[in-house]
């Protein structure tokens, strides 16, 4: 006993020490942003359990909250490492803080606080990414720092995964804030004005990420101070991180007013192409991810058109038109990429496999389809402003998250947003088993094991979760399962609230769900239900097994589909099953190679070859890193807009607050000195000067909105200068810089000619006119970029499925060419 004792020190001293510190090393060469270490965090931590205020009355630990407030407002400049001169330091601050949110917690919510759950609150408050698992209770770690950040009074977003989640958590944690003499509110979606304004101004605000950043561009074209929603941002506490923060970052936000772009007859064209055919006039690669028009489908188009030359210079337009509608009759497959419901397109989520709503691709090809599939064309009116939710996401000066699965994302939360991530381990260690991949050579093989895995398991009355990847996917086991006489749940509802209903039911004896993988994220699965009345009987035949059907694109999800269960310490097991044949595989073209490389042949049993899972979990890591490579370049693309809008931005702020007394000169007092004086005659100075603060805004909404719909378009086509041998990237910053240095005196010219103009009508000023005023009806929407495909045209002409093919064969080498990736980078910046 004693000598196996010593022998494991001597393991540990010897193996496993220095391989943690080579590790620590090889972290830090390779610049990984993730912190396990937590003593620090655990210091502090017993500092706030020390600090016990179980002792004090309800009124005295109000008083302390309230002069904690007040301590924290007293100094006017809170800078952002605290006060210089504060009456008490950012750390006593900041122990006090956890001490109270801990405090009461324990009065109001009857909750105390774990460990886990102060560490990852902590992390937070140091503006990190808390990884902390699935049911441990994350909604209440956020209150912590949300208290924090919010004693300066400055208000704290946290932003939820969706608008049931934003409600539910804001009334479920209000008692604490209030509890603390602070306020809460919830930015519903579709809210009035005056209710979001008010939410907004409350002292911590939990609310959708998309409908903030809605908010934020509904802010952008307001004509007059008093209609703006949103204070100045200060920190935004970002739930279920991942998804929210990296798989939406691309997802620009839209908001949309009346009037409408020229668009080509996209009807027409469907027709002549949907009359052309595959392998004649276009053909599509391998991986079904691009689509080329040959020169005979050219020829014919041209000469069908009557329009000279494709590719000529004054058909740019068009053939980006023909690009939409080849795209939309090759590419898109109705029922898996989008689905027709009430003569309206609706998209499918990649990620989620479900339909999306509000929810657009970009112009163009929202019209192709709209054509192929014969509907009339909805007005989709004139950009007025646009975001990403990444970009949007830096505009707070402090940010925060947490979700299940940050690790995998890690690289990424710190190359985009800058931020570190902190593992914290749950507080009860997780029993849950994950048992390895069940892999089939055919679809149908597996479809019918899942179907019979169900049945076994369901016979003695454990309840299942299955994760499917689609739609249809989940139709058809439905069917399979029916046939069988099982009865199960179904999540297809598009309301989120029902979903998170039906989802925590599903730890019932005997229930089976079946769910594409992110539905009802943020809902808890308690066994034995939501009552957990039936717990124990659920514990003893192992807890909530939770199968999934395919493999993601991204591990992620993968990941979050297994920590539905195992929840707190809870017994659970998940699997995955898998074909070949499945879309991950053959989308990327390794079903054949994989059929080929490892000599399979189709079979009905599973195959039990270790080479081959590991094959497929590397090629699903290689994979991910590309979509990583991907986003990087579409950032670059986004990014010199964004920065241009932020420049227009502060013009059009300084605009809006400008006062009828003082203040610089506006375009008219400045450019055209003698109308301005002729109106000042006229109707008096203060006068002249809010006709010429009107008129600005107007201008400058309509100038943005051009600029915006020449960057859509010079975007959609810009993948064909690459054919004329010049980066696109390059090429597309050269021009949007000279587009852009034309807003300001066009919007200076238009200015003066519209006061020219009012100046000669003989009525007196109406400021309540519409002529003064924004559009008179605006809507938002979300834009599909990525199914466009252009991520993969922007990276140069690179064929990701091929290089997900190829470094399937060449593991190392993808990790040798990421340090040097990072490498590069390094030197890079060491130059500039
Ligand atoms: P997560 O977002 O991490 O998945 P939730 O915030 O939805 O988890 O909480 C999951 C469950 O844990 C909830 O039912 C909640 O009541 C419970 N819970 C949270 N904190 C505690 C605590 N300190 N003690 C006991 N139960 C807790
Ligand atoms: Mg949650």
């Amino acid at each position: 006993m004693q000598h196996q004792e010593k022998v494991k020190t001597l393991a540990f001293k010897k193996v496993i020490r220095p391989f943690i510190k080579t590790r620590a090393l090889f972290d830090k060469a390779t610049g990984n942003p993730v912190e396990t270490n937590l003593d620090v965090y655990r210091g502090v931590v017993s500092a706030v359990k020390f600090r016990d205020l179980r002792g004090l009355p309800d009124g005295e630990l109000k008083a302390r909250s309230e002069a904690l407030i007040a301590d924290s407002r007293s100094v006017p400049d809170v800078g952002d490492n605290g006060p210089a001169n504060a009456p008490s330091p950012p750390h006593d601050r900041l122990i006090e803080a956890f001490a109270l949110v801990r405090e009461a917690s324990r009065r109001v919510l009857r909750l105390d606080p774990f460990d886990a759950q102060l560490i990852s609150g902590l992390a937070m408050s140091g503006g990190k990414i808390a990884e902390l698992p699935t049911g441990e209770g994350k909604t209440l770690a956020a209150v912590f720092p949300a208290y924090f950040f919010a004693l300066s009074g400055k208000g704290v977003h946290v932003l939820t995964f969706n608008d049931y989640l934003a409600r539910r958590d804001a009334v479920w944690m209000g008692p604490i804030y209030e509890f603390l003499d602070l306020t809460v509110g919830c930015a519903r979606e579709g809210a009035q004005a005056g209710e979001k304004r008010q939410a907004y101004g409350c002292d911590v605000t939990y609310a959708t990420a998309k409908e903030a950043g809605f908010d934020f561009l509904r802010d952008g074209i307001a004509s007059s101070v008093g209609d703006l929603v949103h204070r100045p941002f200060h920190v935004a506490i970002v739930d279920e991180a991942d998804s929210i923060l990296i798989d939406e970052a691309r997802v620009p936000l839209i908001i949309a007013g009346v009037g409408e772009r020229a668009t080509w007859d996209a009807r027409r064209l469907a027709g002549l192409i949907k009359m052309s055919g595959p392998g004649c006039d276009f053909e599509t690669d391998a991986e079904h991810r691009n689509v080329f028009l040959t020169d005979k489908g050219a020829a014919r188009l041209e000469a069908a058109l009557d329009c000279g030359s494709l590719y000529d210079a004054k058909n740019q337009r068009l053939l980006e038109a023909v690009h939409c509608a080849l795209h939309a009759e090759a590419l898109l497959r109705r029922d898996v990429d989008y689905i027709v419901s009430e003569s309206r397109i609706e998209i499918v989520d990649e990620f989620t496999g479900r339909v999306v709503d509000n929810r657009h691709w970009p112009d163009g090809l929202q019209a192709a389809v709209e054509a192929k599939e014969g509907l009339a064309r909805k007005s989709e009116g004139r950009v007025l402003g646009s975001i990403t939710l990444q970009h949007f996401f830096r505009l707070y000066p402090r940010l925060s998250g947490m979700t299940a699965t940050a690790r995998p994302a890690a690289l990424e939360f710190k190359e985009f947003y800058g931020l570190n991530t902190v593992i914290v381990p749950p507080n009860r260690p997780s029993i849950r088993k994950d048992e390895p991949d069940r892999i089939y050579t055919h679809r149908e093989a597996k479809r019918m094991a899942i179907a019979d895995e169900i049945a076994r398991v369901h016979s003695g009355r454990r309840p299942v979760l299955v994760g499917t990847a689609s739609v249809r996917e989940s139709e058809e086991l439905t069917a399979d399962l029916k046939g069988a006489g099982i009865a199960c749940e179904v999540l297809n509802a598009k309301n989120d609230e029902l979903e998170a209903k039906i989802i925590a039911g599903a730890g019932k004896p005997g229930a089976v769900t079946i769910s594409t993988n992110m539905a009802g994220r943020g809902t808890d699965i308690k066994l034995g239900g939501e009552d957990e009345r039936e717990r124990d009987r659920v514990v003893a035949l192992g807890g909530l097994y939770v199968i999934g059907t395919n493999r993601h694109e991204s591990l992620r999800i993968d990941h979050q589909l297994r920590g539905r269960s195992g929840r707190q310490g809870d017994p659970g097991s998940t699997r995955f099953f898998i074909s070949l044949e499945d879309d991950l595989f053959e989308r990327y073209g390794l079903t054949s190679r994989l059929f080929k490389r490892h000599r399979l042949s189709r079979q009905g049993e599973a195959v039990e070859n270790e080479l081959v899972s590991r094959d497929i979990g590397h090629a699903q890591r290689v994979i991910e890193g590309q979509n990583f490579d991907i986003r990087r370049s579409l950032w670059k693309y986004s990014e010199l807009v964004e920065m241009q809008r932020r420049i227009i931005q502060d013009w059009r702020r300084a605009m809006l607050s400008r006062d009828g007394r003082d203040g610089a000169p506006g375009p008219v007092a400045e450019k055209a000195p003698a109308l301005f004086t002729a109106a000042a005659a006229r109707f008096g100075k203060r006068k002249a000067r809010e006709l010429e603060r009107r008129l600005t805004l107007v201008k400058i909404n309509d100038a943005w909105s051009d600029h915006l719909a020449w960057v859509q378009d010079t975007r959609e086509s810009i993948h064909l200068v690459s054919l004329g041998g010049k980066t696109p990237l390059g090429e597309f910053q050269r021009s949007a810089t000279a587009e852009f240095l034309k807003i300001r005196p066009r919007v200076e010219e238009a200015v003066i000619a519209a006061f020219e103009t009012r100046l000669g009508k003989n009525d007196s000023l109406d400021f309540d006119a519409d002529e003064f005023k924004g559009p008179s009806s605006t809507w938002t929407y979300l834009v599909n970029e990525d199914q466009f495909g252009w991520g993969i045209e922007m990276l140069s002409g690179k064929n990701i499925g091929l290089a997900a093919g190829a470094a399937l064969f060449a593991g190392p080498l993808y990790v040798f060419a990421l340090l040097i990736n990072k490498f590069s980078k390094k030197k890079a910046r060491g130059a500039t």
